[in-house]
């Protein structure tokens, strides 16, 4: 599924015109107009919606029944780590003028909702304090929207899965018998949109709900840390997932801590099918002379569907996202490509190992990669001969500047093979991860996606 995740990706960013256009992932086999829509990221500054979203749509395997998944609906918004660069994308519903920058994305999405197979839509946002009924202070009031189970009305007649408020409150049952502080218990809100709430009339939701589709918000408290947020949304995912019928497979522990290791680790991005992959873990701000090609769109696939690449507006550098966060700047340098080769020989630590293009290598002493015809080997931040091949040379850790490396902690190299027949074009690039090394910097990766910021506006 990893797999056909990267090709859909892959297609995506060579097909559209914009590495922020949303990604849908299809998991598990459509049948009988049975499918659930999970939908993250209508607000760009909600990350517990739209990282469950992502990893729903990354870290599962779909065994049963028929799930797709929207991690980042509203993308130019999640980089730019606001709630709607062109305003309030939930509000949108009713109506949206042909100018609007989000036209493309509403209309896109309602088709996607009014497709025959879904039967079920769950919206997922990051809400203000924690709902309750009645008021028990400023954070704990009818008004707050945070973990809640959101419907617009009790039921839709003669709709699959119609009987909104028994879902919601199964849904909060699931979440209840696994919370982490009892201060974190899930409520069921119903908005009575129809009644004549005017902000809601213009959502998601009831644009599915008016068309007869049985839709759902979950939200998660804003004051709560990130991994939290995505427990508890996860928690609502699996049993919107079983109330469907649909079977699946979680590739990580669903506790907070095995949910904050499945958003942060293996985060990766490759360009030009995987010649070149840079490791995201703890990256470096940013890099230098990054070998691009000339007079070639950038293609790209990543670990997971909210991270992606942008060209500076103004400027030659490239920025890289991963949801809300800036993960790091390149600093491009043009060459020539040359697709003649996909792999070089190393010798590591004493076994000698043929080393794919866009891999990375743990290396415990040293490494030296094994001289070939034609291969020019430039190691990034080795201190050489100066004859320009760094080939054949046995390299350890002592023997490169730190501040050459990709990571933040001094432990990730890039190794740059050259073809010398083709007058120096690139042919690819390897990392070297100096596992041994301890971190010397902070390693947790846990920048702050909109942690405690209130959120004003509801829903
Ligand atoms: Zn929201």
């Amino acid at each position: 599924m990893l797999r056909l995740f990267k090709i859909l990706v892959a297609i995506a960013s060579m097909l559209n015109a914009s590495p922020l256009d949303f990604t849908l992932i299809k998991k598990g086999t459509p049948e009988k107009a049975n499918t659930l829509l999970v939908i993250g990221g209508i607000q760009g500054d909600e990350p517990g919606g739209f990282l469950a979203a992502s990893l729903v749509g990354t870290k599962y395997t779909v065994t049963k029944g028929s799930l797709w998944v929207v991690p980042n609906l509203n993308f130019p918004s999640i980089v730019q780590q606001s709630r709607g660069t062109a305003g309030d994308m939930n509000r949108k519903f009713v109506h949206v003028d042909k100018k609007d920058p989000d036209y493309k994305t509403v209309t896109s999405i309602k088709s996607l909702i009014l497709d025959k197979e879904v039967s079920m839509v769950v919206n997922l946002h990051d809400g203000s304090g924690f709902y309750r009924e009645k008021v028990v202070d400023k954070y704990f009031n009818p008004k707050r929207w945070g973990n809640s189970c959101i419907i617009d009305q009790v039921k839709l007649d003669q709709v699959k899965y119609g009987n909104l408020e028994q879902i919601a409150k199964r849904v909060a049952d699931n979440i209840n018998a696994n919370l982490q502080d009892e201060k974190h218990r899930y409520h069921v809100k119903n908005t009575k949109t129809a009644e004549g709430d005017q902000e809601m009339l213009k959502s998601l939701t009831y644009f599915a709900v008016k068309n007869k589709k049985a839709a759902f918000a979950n939200e998660s408290s804003k004051m709560l840390p990130t991994h939290l947020r995505v427990y508890y949304q996860l928690l609502a995912l699996e049993e919107y997932m079983r109330i469907a019928g649909i079977e699946f497979e979680r590739h990580f522990e669903l506790t907070p801590e095995g949910v904050h290791n499945a958003i942060n680790k293996d985060v990766y991005i490759a360009f030009f099918g995987d010649k070149l992959r840079l490791d995201l873990e703890n990256p470096r701000k940013k890099i230098g002379y990054f070998p691009m090609p000339k007079d070639k769109n950038l293609t790209f696939n990543a670990s997971n569907p909210l991270t992606t690449i942008i060209k500076e507006k103004k400027g030659s550098n490239y920025d890289i996202y991963y949801g809300n966060r800036h993960l790091m700047k390149l600093h491009p340098q043009y060459f020539e490509y040359s697709n003649k080769y996909d792999s070089i020989s190393v010798n590591v630590d004493g076994k000698v190992l043929d080393v794919k293009f866009g891999s990375s290598i743990k290396v415990d002493e040293y490494f030296n990669v094994v001289p070939e015809k034609d291969l020019r080997v430039n190691v990034i931040g080795y201190v050489g001969d100066k004859s320009g091949n760094e080939s054949g040379q046995k390299i350890e850790k002592k023997d490169i500047i730190r501040n050459y490396s990709i990571d933040k902690n001094g432990k990730k190299y890039r190794v740059e093979i050259y073809d010398t027949s083709e007058e120096d074009k690139f042919a690819g690039m390897f990392l070297v991860e100096f596992s041994k090394i301890q971190p010397e910097e902070d390693s947790s990766f846990s920048v702050a996606m909109g942690e405690d910021k209130e959120e004003k506006i509801p829903n």
